[in-house]
Parts: structure tokens; C-alpha cells; sequence
């Protein structure tokens, strides 16, 4: 039988704060089927939130240990905004890494500044996104970040395979300028509104095997986007069809992230609006089922959520822990 010493090396448990036990040491006598029969769901639950900053970097750490989180996304700079020389400051990111080290945030992602279109038919947009995005990298590499998250581009009108061509020679030519980064990147699903790619795990597909090296590669799944793509999660057949859909196309082990977020529009609206848990389409029970999915679980979370009151984040993040009980 397995007893919970055997995954003691695990960071944390959900069951350790639920049953309000502080060391992990007492519980390893009881075992997995009288915990799971109480009603816990033992996985290991890898949650956290965006962490919108104000103020210096490693203060995103703070707020997320404060909010309990496992792991947290942050922007490293502005995200509406060009970089225009402006670099960390060294201090800065020495102070980061000391204090994720304390706080324990692990992993750590870094979300892409919203300008940045690798599919751009414009060349220079196109070249300056592809610079900048290399600068990312590298900043990401220097904070030791695991991931940068990235949306796929927008073709703007011009044609889905032209789009997925320019961003396919974006990514080879920024593997190749950052090779030796342990930085991951990671291709974020869309909505599908306007030109944007990937709202169709096809476009994943295509780009994966048209990369020259896609060691660094892996996926980010943002249900809300998923959802107003037209994949219904709210189903359980809706959910079986996008994960089938995810393996023949790319590989579900390639999803490294999963940006938990509620609906706020129809299935398949291609308006990229998100919503608390549970307040939006997919719901509770959508939401719940892809939680506990046997194929997702110990795929980090992070919620981005609407951040409607100051306590907003908690509020959400208490909802997905329950969730996540049986
Ligand atoms: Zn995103
Ligand atoms: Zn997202």
C-alpha cells in the first residue's frame, strides 16, 4: 500500500493545510485510501496567480506567498510598453533570487509584453519583436525563470500559414540567439479573436514540426481561451475531445502550464474576456472536472482571473483548492 511517506519530498501537500497539521511527519502514518476516502485528493496541487506588479520585482514574490501560492507569473517589465534600454537592475534581480529562494515559488513564469507579434507581416515590428523577445530571454535567464509565456502572434489578415511561417522562423531564429538558456518558451492557445494564432491545436502542431529545434518548446492551455475558441469545457466530452485533440497534435506532456481561468463569454465567441472560477461558462463543475483530470494533475495552474476587489485572488485560489478535493 502506499503511505504518504513515500512522496514526502514533495513540497507541499494540499492535505497538510486541510487537516491543519503542520508537520509532515505526522501524517505519514495514515494511509492514501483512508485520506482519499475522507474525501482529499492527494496530487500534488501546483497553484498560483499573475502577479501584477507595481513597485520592484521581487516584491511579486511577497504577494504571492502571501496569497499561498505554489508558483506565480509575473510580467518582468511593462507589458504595454517597449523596453527602450531599460533593463533590471542587478540589485534587483539578486534580491529576487534570494527571496524566492525563502519564499519557495517555484515555478516561475514570465508572461510576454502584449507588443510583441511574432507573426507580424509588418518587417518592423516583426525584427523589433524578435529583438525584444531575445532581451527576454535573456532577462528571464538572469532572474531564473523557467518559462516565458507566449502568444502566438497575429497574421493580421494576411493569411494563417503565411502567420505560422514568419513565427516559425521567429522562434528558430530565437532559439538559436539564446541557445544555452534553461529558459522554456511556452505557446500559449487564443481565443481566436482577430488574426491571432493558435485558437486550433493544429497551429501548435504546425509549428512544432516546422522548428529546427524545439527542445525549449512546451505549451501553455488557458481554458477561458479554449473555451472561446469553441472547445467546451464545460462537458466532459468537451474536455476528452480537446485533450485527444492536444495529444495527436503536440503531445499533452508538452503542457507545462495551465492558465485556470473562467469564461466570461460563449463557447466560441473568439472574445478573449476572462472570469472568476465559477462565475463564468465553463463553471464549478466544468472547472472541477479539469482539476482533478488524471491527465492534467501536477501541471502548475495559474489563475488569471479578474482582480475585481483586493481580495479577489484569494477568494478564487480558495475556490480551486476545494476544488480540488474529491
Ligand atoms: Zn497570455
Ligand atoms: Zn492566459
Amino acid at each position: 500500500m502506499q503511505v504518504l511517506s513515500q512522496l514526502s519530498y514533495s513540497p507541499k501537500f494540499n492535505i497538510v493545510g486541510a487537516l491543519n497539521i503542520t508537520s509532515v511527519k505526522t501524517i505519514v502514518n495514515y494511509n492514501l485510501d483512508a485520506l482519499s476516502a475522507w474525501g482529499y485528493n492527494l496530487t500534488t496541487m501546483i497553484l498560483g496567480v499573475h502577479v501584477s506588479g507595481s513597485g520592484r520585482i521581487y516584491q511579486a514574490l511577497d504577494t504571492a506567498k502571501a496569497l499561498g501560492c505554489d508558483t506565480m507569473q509575473i510580467f518582468s517589465r511593462s507589458p504595454q510598453t517597449w523596453r527602450n534600454g531599460i533593463h533590471l537592475k542587478p540589485e534587483d534581480i539578486a534580491e529576487f533570487k534570494a527571496r524566492r529562494k525563502k519564499c519557495k515559488i517555484n515555478p516561475v513564469f514570465i508572461h510576454i509584453s502584449y507588443l510583441i507579434n511574432l507573426a507580424s507581416p509588418d518587417p518592423r515590428l516583426y525584427n523589433g519583436s524578435i529583438q525584444a523577445y531575445i532581451e527576454d530571454i535573456q532577462e528571464a535567464d538572469d532572474l531564473a525563470a523557467d518559462y516565458i509565456v507566449t502568444h502566438m502572434g497575429s497574421h493580421k489578415e494576411t493569411s494563417e500559414d503565411a502567420g505560422i511561417k514568419r513565427l516559425v522562423d521567429a522562434l528558430d531564429k530565437i532559439l538559436d540567439k539564446t541557445k544555452g538558456s534553461k529558459v522554456g518558451i511556452l505557446l500559449e492557445n487564443t481565443s481566436g479573436a482577430g488574426s491571432w494564432l493558435g485558437y486550433r491545436f493544429y497551429h501548435q502542431h504546425k509549428i512544432l514540426k516546422s522548428l529546427k529545434e524545439k527542445n525549449r518548446v512546451g505549451l501553455c492551455l488557458d481554458t477561458a481561451h479554449a473555451y472561446l475558441a469553441g472547445y467546451d469545457l464545460a462537458t466532459k466530452q468537451g474536455l476528452e475531445q480537446m485533450l485527444a485533440e492536444i495529444e495527436e497534435m503536440a503531445g499533452l506532456k508538452l503542457i507545462k502550464l495551465i492558465h485556470l481561468n473562467d469564461a466570461a463569454g460563449e463557447l466560441g465567441c473568439h472574445h478573449d474576456r476572462h472570469d472568476h472560477i465559477g462565475q463564468g461558462h465553463i463553471g464549478l463543475s466544468g472547472l472541477k472536472r479539469i482539476i482533478n483530470h488524471p491527465k492534467l494533475k501536477n501541471i502548475p495552474m495559474i489563475l488569471e482571473t479578474p482582480k475585481s476587489t483586493e481580495d479577489s485572488d484569494k477568494e478564487n485560489l480558495a475556490l480551486v483548492r476545494k476544488l480540488n478535493r474529491k
